[in-house]
């Protein structure tokens, strides 16, 4: 049954990073033990993305003896495979959340996602990471019935939210910016940008460090015990964790490690392709002004530039678990449609990961006892709003509980089926929501 995949294991080799243009360009290898003893600490963490990793940064600096624990490497999930791009506001625009969640609650959502980029620009400034950080996102329409709504919300964000780095792009001005000729306009976000996601991971693991985390790599998690009691118990296959605290933020590589998290957030599989590297005058061809881009399509196809003027582009659709056996030939299609002019371009890099969703596409931010929380499910935006999720957490932990709050009132329900069905019904839905996007209805 294709639930009871272990995405842990199931696409990738155990202990190495996905063989993506991130790996082969990281800063640095990290290595550091595995568990092999029995241990004590203030708070266990479970996971080694951002979100994990700046939880344990910001506990450690607080002064809390923090142990994190990651089955394979600094990095290896979402975190160090994805688009890099460093969205604003939540997954959801700020006008469905203010007709689900009153515009105050709306209000507050959209401070948070303010507050997730600057504290990622903030990290990187602090900690000197190195990871190509850059301004610009461009949202492209792919359908001209969309450009007036993306002209409205523009105007609905600076009105209401008061925020100005964004703008509207018309369809004389959008080939300025892509080099496409399948969009017909859409939107500028200047304070939005992207970076090398895996290298701001490991930045983050030099942080945490540096603040005196311990970290533990291929460590998996096999077992909780304890929970709500005064001391929580994590089990490895060699070694053991008791806590004071424990935080899971193991997002779409959860498994069956904890069911509540599980009913409420779903693992679905995303891919990207990396060209060979463009000389500048074919990069300015593609995108003259180094933005990032997401376009208007149900499945988002989502590209930039690298540094070294490659061609990162994620798109494609699979609802099975099992990555596709080609990647490369996998995300070259939906590539070459939005780019038909790079149909003899080489593809260097192909690569999959898992991401997790929630219903409402907003994260699922939860406290499963009262030592015990849990943060996942950023849907696709995680970027920067895991990064703060991580700050959040920490802050949780030590009592401070407001911005907890904000996510933990959205009342993200459970897939119907809980942890057992959601699987089949998501599989139906994708379908014919990408159906729509073909039909064009
Ligand atoms: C292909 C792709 C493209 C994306 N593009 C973007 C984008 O452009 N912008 C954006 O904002 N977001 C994007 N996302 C989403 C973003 O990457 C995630 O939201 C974010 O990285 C989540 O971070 P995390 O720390 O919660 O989870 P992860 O980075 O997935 O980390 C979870 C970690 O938990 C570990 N783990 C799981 N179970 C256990 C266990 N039992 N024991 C020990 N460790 C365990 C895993 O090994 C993993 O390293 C993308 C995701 C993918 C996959």
């Amino acid at each position: 049954m294709l639930t009871a995949l272990d995405l842990l294991t199931a696409n990738d080799t155990p202990g190495q990073h996905a063989p993506s243009y991130y790996a082969a360009t990281a800063n640095q290898q990290t290595s550091f033990p595995a568990l092999q003893d029995p241990l004590v600490c203030d708070v266990c963490i479970v996971g080694g993305g951002y979100t994990g990793l700046s939880a344990a940064l910001h506990l450690a600096k607080s002064g809390l003896n923090v142990v994190l624990l990651e089955a394979n490497r600094i990095g290896w999930g979402a975190s160090g495979r994805n688009g890099g791009q460093v969205g604003s506001g939540q997954r959801v625009e700020q006008t469905a959340l203010e007709q689900r969640h009153g515009t105050a609650h709306a209000k507050l959502l959209w401070q948070l996602a303010e507050e997730s980029k600057a504290l990622v620009k903030s990290l990187i400034a602090a900690h000197d990471i190195k990871c190509d950080h850059t301004p610009g996102i461009l949202h492209a329409d792919h359908r001209k019935s969309f450009v007036e709504d993306s002209r409205d919300y523009v105007e609905h964000l600076r009105l209401v939210y008061g925020y100005e780095d964004i703008r509207f792009i018309s369809g004389d001005e959008i080939g300025n910016h892509v080099g496409s000729p399948r969009y017909y306009g859409g939107s500028l976000d200047m304070g939005a940008g992207h970076l090398h996601p895996l290298n701001f991971a490991l930045g983050l693991g030099d942080a945490a460090i540096s603040a005196g985390a311990t970290i533990f790599e291929t460590s998996r998690v096999t077992g909780i015990e304890g929970e709500g009691r005064e001391k929580v118990t994590v089990k490895t296959e060699q070694g053991s964790v008791k806590a004071s605290h424990l935080i899971l933020a193991c997002n779409g590589y959860l498994g069956d490690l904890e069911r509540q998290t599980a009913a409420h957030v779903m693992p679905i599989n995303n891919f990207i392709v990396a060209t060979r590297p463009f000389s500048q005058d074919e990069a300015r061809e593609i995108i003259p002004n180094k933005v990032a881009v997401a376009d208007s399509k149900f499945v988002i196809n989502y590209f930039r530039l690298s540094a070294d003027r490659r061609l990162l582009f994620g798109g494609g659709e699979s609802y099975g678990y099992r990555f596709p056996e080609d990647i490369k030939s996998f995300v070259r299609e939906p590539m070459l449609e939005i780019f038909p002019q790079l149909a003899e371009t080489d593809i260097d890099y192909g690569w999959g990961g898992t991401l997790a969703i929630t219903p409402k596409r907003m994260p699922y931010f939860a406290r499963l006892a009262p030592n015990v929380l849990t943060a996942s499910g950023y849907s696709g935006h995680g970027v920067a709003m895991a990064t703060l999720g991580g700050q959040i957490l920490a802050e949780a932990v030590m009592g401070t509980e407001g911005r907890f709050d904000v996510f933990e009132k959205l009342n993200i329900p459970a897939f119907p089926g809980g942890d057992k069905l959601r699987f089949p019904l998501l599989v139906l839905a994708m379908t014919w929501f990408s159906l729509r996007d073909r039909l064009g209805i």
